[in-house]
């Protein structure tokens, strides 16, 4: 396979498929019980991992388990209960204001369409395509975090550096119904193999597919 065909539907599909093959097991890594829980738990990873969330959250879900009882507080009173997630200003007023439209608005139900939940304080769509896709298993978009921001550019799937325009690129290449798939897998390959600094490329299941000046081979 050559440059000359890099975008290539039959390139991006051997992407896909070596993803697939090297993550299989790949899941959204934020601990939660229902889909408010998973709306909260996307919403304080911003900025912050995964893993200090799910530290974060247990105690957070034991005294105020669902948008009925987060409605009832100010942002200054969940402030103290995430203030170690970062950005917890901001974070709380967006936890309560969600809650509060979630109960005004959609009887207390995390509403599941992409338009409804762009309409929630703090959720954009990289969150709702989390909601859509991991809680009710709607492939609505694809998550474009970190990771897969970085890994698209590496793979040449977006020259596009704005998360929505990388979103939309990748949405034309990847067939709909690995669009939520797609996402853990990229994601955990930038976990464990493309990371930020130092690719592990000797180790890259996709390596002959990749062409990226930051290669390490
Ligand atoms: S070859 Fe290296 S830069 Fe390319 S996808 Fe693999 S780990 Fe990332």
């Amino acid at each position: 396979m050559t440059r000359n065909s890099k975008l290539a539907r039959q390139r991006v599909a051997a992407i896909v498929a070596g993803l697939a093959e090297a993550y299989p097991q790949a899941h959204c890594a934020l601990e939660h019980s229902d889909i408010w829980q998973l709306l909260v738990a996307t919403i304080l990873s911003a900025q912050c991992t995964d893993a200090r969330v799910n530290l974060v959250t247990p105690g957070l879900f034991r005294q105020y388990p669902g948008p009925a009882e987060t409605a009832r507080l100010t942002p200054e009173q969940l402030e103290p209960e995430i203030r170690s997630t970062g950005f917890y200003r901001n974070k709380a007023k967006s936890i309560v204001g969600a809650a509060r439209r979630i109960v005004n608005e959609y009887t207390g139900k995390v509403p599941n369409t992409m338009e409804a939940l762009l309409t929630l304080p703090g959720v954009a769509r990289k969150t709702a395509n989390v909601v859509l896709g991991v809680g009710y298993g709607i492939a609505g978009g694809i998550v474009v975090d970190t990771h897969v921001q970085r890994i698209s550019q590496r793979l040449e799937l977006t020259p596009n550096e704005a998360p929505e325009k990388i979103e939309r690129d990748l949405m034309a290449l990847i067939p709909q119904d690995q669009w939520i798939a797609f996402s853990h897998r990229v994601i955990a390959h930038g976990r464990q193999c493309c990371t930020a600094r130092s690719p592990k490329c000797r180790a890259c299941p996709i390596e002959s597919l990749c062409f990226s000046p930051d290669k390490t081979v």
